[in-house]
């Protein structure tokens, strides 16, 4: 199977009341982690590149990764998409380049511009076979180049939802509703602390995903920033030289509500970034002889794996459904 565009995947998961995973990639350890795991469990997946991660490996490196993904894993849907495209010019250029997918994040600008640009990736996207993911509300949190100040995000506003959607003609909308980005989603003032002493953030606001449902019916809905920052990696990490205090993220039974209502996409990036840095952690502390980079990337690699298959089968329920 070729590349393929989300429509067929986000129509299955809505009506099946799962949800696929957008997993970010930067190099072929992680590009391997996370088809292989897919691979296995039989479920559909989507790789994502990041401007950052357009300028860390090179578009031509990463296309060519997936490629051999897709080679490798001929029996599952995968899907290449742009996450947090800024410009008409980016999303054009990864449509230009083999993306079959495409974001356009323009929802730090007015309604009216974000309507605007959206629209013009939207006509030039689907004149080319590629589908597109537009957002309203604002995240908190770290993103590459994405940062938003604590308490300076935004819910998504139901009432407008129907209204972007109609005039841009996108295909999938992330909204906001309490996921953050990167691995400190929340200050310890956000949350409470539970009987051990560690750190409880507020709940997703299942009420505005709800709303946007209502204005929506058979919509896809994307959210970001949807890592669960595990304790076990946190702790790992602190215990082998790192220093991560109250590193938190969103817990999983509450991504796995969303994934059996209209949410079709939720994108997991910080979860694979603590896996792989707290096993190398550990590995170079229990091995300081070692310098084969073979040695650390291979145990490396299977923390990615054996991180997306629990996402896929206890997260997202997307296993079997390729
Ligand atoms: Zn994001």
């Amino acid at each position: 199977m070729a590349l393929v565009t989300t429509t067929e995947m986000f129509k299955k998961a809505y009506d099946g009341g799962y949800a696929i995973g957008a997993f970010n990639v930067n190099n072929m350890e992680i590009v391997q982690g996370i088809t292989e795991a897919a691979g296995e469990l039989n479920s559909p997946v989507i790789l994502q590149v990041s401007k950052g991660a357009r300028a860390y490996a090179n578009h031509t490196y990463l296309v060519k990764l997936v490629e051999a993904a897709v080679a490798e894993n001929p029996d599952i849907p995968i899907a290449l998409h742009l996450d947090h495209g800024d410009s008409f010019e980016l999303c054009k250029s990864c449509i230009d380049g083999g993306f079959t997918s495409v974001m356009i994040d323009a929802s730090s600008k007015p309604f009216e511009e974000n309507i605007a640009l959206t629209k013009q990736v939207v006509e030039y996207a689907h004149a080319h076979g590629a589908v597109v993911e537009a957002e309203l509300g604002t995240l908190a949190g770290v993103e590459d180049e994405v940062v938003v100040e604590a308490g300076k995000e935004s819910y998504t506003r139901p009432e407008e939802v129907e209204e972007f959607v109609d005039r841009t003609g996108c295909d999938s909308l992330a909204i906001a509703i309490g996921t953050s980005h990167g691995a400190y989603k929340f200050t310890a003032d956000q949350c409470t602390r539970n009987e051990k002493g560690i750190l409880v953030p507020p709940p997703l606001r299942f009420d505005v995903l709800k709303g946007c449902i209502d204005k929506l019916p058979g919509f896809p809905i994307v959210l970001h920033g949807s890592s669960s920052v595990p304790q076990e990696f946190v702790k790992m990490i602190n215990e082998n030289g790192g220093q991560m205090p109250d590193a938190i993220g969103i817990p999983e039974d509450q991504l796995r509500e969303a994934a059996k209502l209209a949410v079709c996409k939720i994108n997991i990036d910080s979860d694979i970034r603590l896996a792989m840095t707290a096993v190398m952690r550990q590995y170079f502390n229990e091995h300081p002889d070692h310098f084969d980079p073979r040695q650390y990337l291979k145990p490396a690699r299977q923390a990615v794996k054996d991180m997306v298959a629990h996402k896929i089968t206890n997260v997202l329920g997307s296993n079997g459904k390729a």
